[in-house]
């Protein structure tokens, strides 16, 4: 969570650049004061286990962004930690479980498939990459954000544009990206 607190500050600009093109222009900073506090939260009171973390990482997601992606992953935690249960240690199987049932939390939440030009065209590629590696994870996620660009939005803001959206990069696929890339870069790969 600090390696994805780090990044998101990092690239800021450019999520908040990329939905300036398709929605309003605050997808990074929405990002940045949610995982601000997500982190500021855990290094407070560090939960006891690896489900604790994703749980408590959500719920501050939750109460602390107020646009769509706030309640989008913050659900997509929450639900993964949940079923990690009280784990002491998770295997990267296990991480995959977890998140695969975020990922259809989310998935619930929002009404949205992949291929409709959301967080879910780079969440669901990750997941399944997950069941390789970490990098495999990474890399697929960053080819769904990528393929989202010919795309036509169906769901979220983005969707009001129509066929205007055509030619952009989703800015939550982007942001999913960066939270597995993160992943990859703070584990052994
Ligand atoms: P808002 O659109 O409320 O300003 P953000 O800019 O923070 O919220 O997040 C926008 C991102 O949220 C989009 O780029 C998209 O990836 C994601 N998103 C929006 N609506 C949905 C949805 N219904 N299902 C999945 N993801 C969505
Ligand atoms: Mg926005
Ligand atoms: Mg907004």
């Amino acid at each position: 969570m600090a390696a994805v607190a780090a990044a998101v500050e990092r690239e800021a600009g450019r999520l908040t650049e990329l939905d300036a093109a398709i929605g309003d222009a605050d997808h990074g900073a929405n990002l940045k004061r949610g995982f601000a506090a997500v982190a500021a939260t855990l290094a407070e009171e560090p939960p006891a286990t690896p489900g604790a973390v994703l749980v408590t990482a959500g719920r501050e997601l939750i109460s602390t962004v107020g646009g769509a992606s706030g309640p989008l992953y913050g659900t997509l935690l929450r639900r993964a930690g949940k079923a990690l249960g009280d784990a002491g240690e998770v295997t990267r199987d296990e991480l995959a479980d977890a998140l695969e049932a975020g990922v259809a939390a989310v998935g619930q939440l929002g009404g949205a498939v992949p291929g409709d030009k959301t967080m879910l065209d780079a969440l669901t590629p990750a997941v399944a990459g997950l069941r390789e590696s970490f990098a495999a994870a990474a890399r697929a996620a960053e080819e769904g954000a990528l393929a989202t660009v010919p795309l036509r939005a169906r769901k979220g803001r983005a969707s009001y544009l129509g066929e205007r959206s055509v030619g952009h990069q989703d800015p939550g696929a982007t942001s999913s990206a960066l939270l597995f890339a993160a992943l990859a870069e703070v584990t052994a790969g």
